[in-house]
């Protein structure tokens, strides 16, 4: 058994589990008994990989960025995550869902969004396999993220607000969950990240896993040897970071090195950097490191980064932190920023904020000129265009 997996009850060491509410405990509890069953069946693997393959476009490249390795003095690989349909990773883990949302007999799909970007994944999926879906969205992500409202609309979703506290991100999971309770046989509830209780961080990596399955082919072809020297990736709740480091878990020569959104400075109260100034607890059902307070109320977290302002890791993220299987790197909006530009003027391709991050961390990291570097480039910076264009006054 490996020490970077979850058990059969979830726990990456100390962290996962499932803690969640009595009336939540049959949802939980089916989809506990049959996803390993589900995801290892043939009629599962010939739809998924069918659907990855010819909808979402993989696999996707591993590109030599010659000039950005030029720019750091190492051999730099960015993983085209990007390229994907819907523009980045998350499509790998919704597809996933929805087939197994399917072969439970589900017949309506709900969904938690902060940014959207999620909630356009998943209501891209159900118009695909024509099921109900409904996202729920903080009142503010709505006002803040109109096109992405606009899109999970036109795919057919109804977008429901969260009216309750802070209005983002954390009230629209509160909202789901009261709906998935109040819809206990014919709702599948699609989780965004390795987050949430068992078994969704380990399903969601599974399902994300594809990434670092092609990353070794691509690399042995390009290489010759299917280990690289480090994987960099950024971590919001991580489902990127376990897609691209799964495969790799077990090679302790690759260094694994997790990026994570510390705003405006990690010690400034705005940040989302949950490893260096997260404590244990409990957070949408599982035991991880989270930003709270000393009795134990949730800190609103901050990034310029959407997908990055999240509380918490994912259990998995809190166990390679914890045994220091992984390194943790805190970036800045600014460092940020920087990257982005960088990418964009050293390659020609615009990354996602979020992807932004884990590109800033080479100005952060040392390797050697032999070495090889794979970078998750989890998305595309469409979506960012008005943040770049404040920023860089376009
Ligand atoms: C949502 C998102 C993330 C953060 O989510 P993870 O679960 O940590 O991967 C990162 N990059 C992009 C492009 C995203 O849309």
């Amino acid at each position: 058994m490996s020490m970077y997996n979850a058990n059969k009850k979830g726990f990456y060491g100390k962290f996962g589990g499932a803690y969640i509410p009595e009336l939540l405990h049959n949802n939980v509890e089916e989809l506990r008994l049959t996803y390993l069953d589900i995801l290892g069946s043939d009629e599962f693997k010939t739809d998924f990989d069918g659907l990855l393959k010819d909808y979402v476009g993989r696999p996707t490249p591993l590109y030599l960025a010659q000039n950005l390795s030029e720019q750091y003095q190492t051999n730099i690989y960015l993983k085209r995550e990007d390229l994907t349909h819907t523009g980045a990773h998350k499509i790998n883990n919704t597809i996933g869902q929805i087939l197994v949302a399917k072969k439970l007999g589900k017949k309506r799909i709900i969904a938690e969004t902060g940014a959207g970007q999620h909630g356009v994944a998943t209501a891209t999926v159900c118009a695909l396999m024509g099921l109900e879906c409904i996202v729920y969205m903080g009142e503010i992500d709505i006002q803040r993220q109109a096109p992405n409202v606009a899109r999970m609309k036109m795919l057919g979703a109804t977008v429901v607000p969260a009216t309750s506290g802070s209005k983002t991100l954390k009230d629209a999971t509160n909202e789901a969950i009261r709906d998935w309770i109040n819809h206990p046989h014919d709702t599948h509830y699609i989780i965004g990240s390795v987050v949430g209780p068992h078994p969704y961080p380990d399903m969601v990596a599974r399902l994300q896993s594809v990434i670092s399955q092609e990353m070794r082919l691509q690399l042995k072809q390009k290489t010759g040897s299917e280990t690289p020297t480090a994987i960099i990736a950024c971590v919001g709740g991580g489902s990127n970071a376990a897609g691209a480091f799964y495969h790799f878990l077990e090679d302790e020569n690759v260094q694994l090195i997790a990026c994570e959104a510390s705003g405006m400075g990690v010690d400034s109260g705005k940040t989302a950097a949950t490893s260096f100034v997260g404590t244990e607890g409990v957070l949408h059902g599982s035991k991880s490191l989270l930003m709270q307070t000393k009795d134990g109320q949730v800190v609103e977290p901050y990034s310029i980064s959407a997908g990055l302002d999240y509380p918490g890791i994912g259990p998995m993220h809190a166990n390679l932190f914890e045994t220091k299987r992984a390194s943790f790197v805190a970036v800045t909006d600014k460092e940020a920023l920087d990257a982005a530009l960088e990418l964009t003027r050293l390659e020609g391709i615009i990354p996602a904020l979020e992807s932004a991050h884990a590109l800033a961390s080479l100005k952060q990291l040392q390797f050697k000129k032999e070495d090889v570097v794979v970078i998750n480039l989890s998305g595309r910076g469409d979506k960012d265009l008005s943040t770049y264009m404040k920023h860089f006054e376009l």
